[in-house]
């Protein structure tokens, strides 16, 4: 059965026919084109939709996480078939990824950048050293933990974690804004 057939000749966006199972909002879309013809929806949940599916990412690689941050953005895991696509600059980015070992000299740089970050915005901490030192944590000159400078709202944990735990964090931090909504954080 073709999709027009399903919606009395209306044609219902191949996209939103394939809906992800873990969206609700998707599958409620695409449920309401395929029986009515049309959506009803509330804005916060038409703005939280488009945002986890337009999530800007700037990638802040420090040190041997960031090749599975670089891996997960390549053909083989694809990070923006959910949206998650990368950016040079804090002004235009949603979500900021800290991939390794964040030194005592480089947190003013960092703290700088997410200051630059329009909000809302979101960290994921990448990594064992990101997380909480890792194997530096007794290091004088390593920070124990991103979230010392930064509020962290996903932690992957692994060292270093592999490309699909990324992905996994990603979409936990797509969970977390629905859950949370759009207009107010
Ligand atoms: S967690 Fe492991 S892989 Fe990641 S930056 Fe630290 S030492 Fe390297």
């Amino acid at each position: 059965m073709g999709v027009n057939d399903q919606t009395g000749g209306a044609a219902v966006p191949q996209n939103l026919v394939h809906a992800r199972p873990d969206d609700p909002f998707t599958s409620m879309v695409s449920d309401g084109l395929a029986d009515h013809g049309y959506v009803l929806a509330r804005a916060d949940d038409l703005i939280t939709w488009a945002r986890t599916g337009s999530l800007m990412w700037l990638t802040f690689g420090l040190a041997c996480c960031a090749m599975e941050m670089m891996q997960a953005a390549m053909p083989r895991y694809d990070m923006e078939r959910f949206g998650f696509a990368p950016r040079g600059t804090p002004r235009h980015s949603d979500v900021i990824i800290v991939a390794g070992t964040l030194t005592n000299k480089m947190a003013p740089a960092i703290r700088k950048i997410y200051d630059q970050m329009p909000e809302p915005r979101y960290v994921i901490s990448m990594g064992s050293c990101a997380n909480g030192g890792g194997y530096y944590h007794y290091s004088y000159s390593v920070v124990r933990g991103v979230d010392r400078i930064l509020p962290v709202d996903v932690y992957v944990p692994g060292c270093p974690p592999t490309a699909e735990a990324l992905l996994y964090g990603i979409m936990q931090l797509q969970k977390r804004i629905r859950r949370t909504g759009s207009i107010k954080r």
